[in-house]
């Protein structure tokens, strides 16, 4: 990827950035403390996508830096890729919450919502082109595969995703995290094979571009 390349790249994605933080197609857009558009190399390889973001993400206006984000940073270094390398990013950019009475809980996203941020989700696949899709927790895989899809049954396997972007669907850390004991292990086991899965396809050269159709001379046959 050429300096210029990346420069431009960087400066749309700044830009779709400002985009979001104006939005207020939802109600949490009114209710978030931050949007949190995403993060990471412009011209990575793999895309990460999570459900949305939670409280500590909200208060620093970045993807994945709570808890859960401290796994998926170790996940990815498993892999050999450091977060910096790879873009992080959320089906919704404000944080779903509910008002328990006694606190403010983070959520699951409403299919509505994640309907009025798809345009971003999708501009953001745009721009990046990853060469790989990673949509961590069944929220996220839905959004690319559609409501049956059960992230028990179909996790790890590929799909194709926007652009005919290779796309697998794989836990949720933060599902990881409330496992205990053996289902915790077995989870992890999991989630270490469809991480293997992520590393053999970008090991793998990209394929070439379709080659343009032959000419037809029929004229002359
Ligand atoms: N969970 C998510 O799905 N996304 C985040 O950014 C943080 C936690």
């Amino acid at each position: 990827m050429s300096l210029p390349d990346r420069v431009q790249r960087d400066r749309e994605l700044a830009r779709a950035a400002e985009v979001v933080d104006r939005c207020r197609k939802c109600a949490i857009g009114t209710t978030r403390r931050s949007s949190v558009y995403g993060e990471g190399d412009s011209c990575a390889a793999l895309m990460v996508v999570g459900e949305g973001p939670g409280e500590t993400e909200d208060k620093l206006g970045r993807p994945f830096v709570g808890r859960a984000g401290e796994l998926l940073d170790r996940m990815l270094l498993a892999i050999d890729l450091p977060r910096e390398d790879v873009y992080i990013c959320n089906t919704v950019k404000c944080r779903p919450t509910v008002d328990t009475g006694t606190r403010v809980a983070n959520r699951a996203p409403t299919p509505d919502e994640m309907r009025n941020c798809r345009p971003y989700l999708d501009e953001q696949i745009d721009i990046i082109r990853p060469r790989v899709i990673l949509a961590l927790g069944a929220p996220a895989a839905k959004s690319f595969l559609g409501e049956r899809f059960s992230i028990t049954k179909q996790r790890g396997q590929w799909f194709e995703g926007p652009h005919g972007i290779p796309l697998l669907a794989s836990f949720h850390p933060a599902y990881v995290l409330r496992q205990t004991g053996g289902a915790m292990t077995e989870v992890k086991r999991l989630v270490w094979v469809d991480l293997k899965h992520v590393r053999d396809r970008l090991a793998t050269p990209p394929e070439p571009p379709a080659a343009p159709a032959p000419e037809q001379h029929s004229l002359f046959d």
